[in-house]
């Protein structure tokens, strides 16, 4: 992508209304554009990174036999009535149409998850199953802030499963599960910590994946010995790990970026969601819920990997793998290496734009692509170009011809 063309500007001056590091260097980075509070527009070079994130958790989701599929946004009033939460969800987005109808925007999707099954299951033979979906969310929040991290209008992966007995869904939940989000976070750099919360109304607790940043608005505490947490607000005194029987706690501040949940016969009892087992008797299925916040994942990576400069983007959900960058009198050869570099597949931002050496650099520092590259006369003298990675003060010299080895398509 040339740069010159992109719908792409930085811009020198933070977010007057929000202090969040994520809020500011994706603003001014131009991944994103705030419409008002809580509800942001992608910009072409945030919604790469948010199909990158995307895409590692629709891997794992598909690897542990989630179907992809695609609710309503818009989801009628009945079914939120049928399960006691149109009145009980304080978040609830409710709208009315001009022709007297009210309906709910889905701040997630059980009411309509659990009907949908109801022509699909109803024998043990059709159990286990799973479905999930990558969608836009809404929750009417009390108070959005920190940029991505608590918006009114995001974007989650909702994946539910559907169990035959609570045996089957606690071997998915440990087996599958636990194992496929640690495995979605390592995937994008981070440490992502297993927390017991409250929640859990039908098993003890519920289970939030935690990510350790600066301010964060969860309190956990971290066990000592073997890294299991508990939230805050389930958290006593004294109390000792559930894994492995210590009583040492660390307190630290994190961001929850994935929640599971075994909802058990919740919504398969209010929408009569039942199987036949082998010995003919009827049965409520049994049901886990397990959410990744996806647009909050965003910004969690960006609280944890910047600098003063701006972003250091992981490589697997960087928006571009090489800012190439033309200065002065290089222009005409870029414009072969840019060619050669596409020509392999090689994701490249390419800065041709008419402006000074000080302001590519730093723009290149501030949008965080993980390798700079960058060409001039000096280095061209060298039949080189000069190489940097993002999270490095070094760079080097690569010969013209040693490109593809350095940067395999
Ligand atoms: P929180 O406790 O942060 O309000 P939650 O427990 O209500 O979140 P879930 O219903 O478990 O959220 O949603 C699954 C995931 O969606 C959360 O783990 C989080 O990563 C993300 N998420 C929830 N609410 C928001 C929001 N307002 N903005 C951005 N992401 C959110
Ligand atoms: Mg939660």
């Amino acid at each position: 992508m040339k740069q010159s063309q992109y719908f792409l500007k930085t811009s020198k001056t933070a977010p007057s209304d929000d202090v969040s590091v994520n809020a500011k260097l994706l603003e001014q980075g131009g991944f994103v554009q705030k419409a008002m509070a809580g509800v942001y527009t992608f910009l072409p070079l945030g919604w790469r990174v948010l199909n990158k994130i995307e895409n590692i958790v629709r891997e794992e989701m598909d690897n542990i036999g989630g179907q992809e599929m695609l609710m309503p946004a818009l989801q009628p009033k009945d079914n939120w009535l049928a399960t006691g939460r149109w009145a009980g969800l304080d978040v609830l987005f409710k709208v009315k149409s001009q022709h007297g109808n009210e309906y709910a925007l889905g701040p997630t999707h059980e009411e309509i998850v659990t009907p949908a099954s109801l022509p699909i299951i109803s024998s043990y033979k059709d159990l286990p199953l799973a479905v999930y979906q990558i969608q836009t969310k809404f929750r009417d929040e009390p108070r959005a802030k920190s940029g991505l991290l608590r918006g009114r209008e995001f974007r989650m992966k909702d994946l539910y499963s559907f169990h035959a007995t609570e045996e089957d869904l606690q071997n998915y939940y440990d087996k599958a599960a636990i194992p496929a989000y640690q495995k979605t976070y390592k995937r994008m750099g981070l440490d992502a910590i297993l927390t017991e919360a409250s929640g859990g109304t039908f098993s003890k607790f519920s289970h939030e994946y935690q990510v350790e940043i600066e301010n964060g608005e969860d309190t956990i505490y971290v066990c000592g010995k073997c890294g299991l947490a508990k939230n805050k607000e389930i958290f006593e005194q004294g109390v000792k790990c559930t894994a492995c029987g210590s009583a040492s706690w660390r307190e630290t501040t994190a961001s929850e970026v994935g929640n599971i949940f075994q909802l058990k016969t919740k919504y398969s009892k209010a929408f009569n969601l039942a199987y036949t087992d082998r010995e003919g008797l009827k049965k409520d299925v049994i049901m886990g819920c397990y959410g990744i916040g996806t647009s909050r994942l965003m910004g969690v990576i960006v609280e944890k990997f910047h600098d003063d400069k701006g972003i250091i983007w992981p490589e697997s959900v960087a928006p571009f793998k090489i800012h190439l960058l033309a200065l002065k009198g290089a222009e005409k050869q870029v414009e072969e290496i840019y060619q050669a570099l596409l020509k392999r597949q090689i994701e490249v931002l390419y800065d041709d734009r008419e402006v000074s050496a000080g302001k590519k650099f730093a723009d290149a520092d501030l949008i965080g692509i993980p390798y700079r590259a960058v060409v001039s006369e000096k280095t061209l003298a060298q039949e080189s170009i000069e190489v940097k990675k993002r999270s490095s003060d070094k760079s080097e010299l690569v010969k013209m011809d040693k490109l593809a080895e350095v940067f395999p398509g």
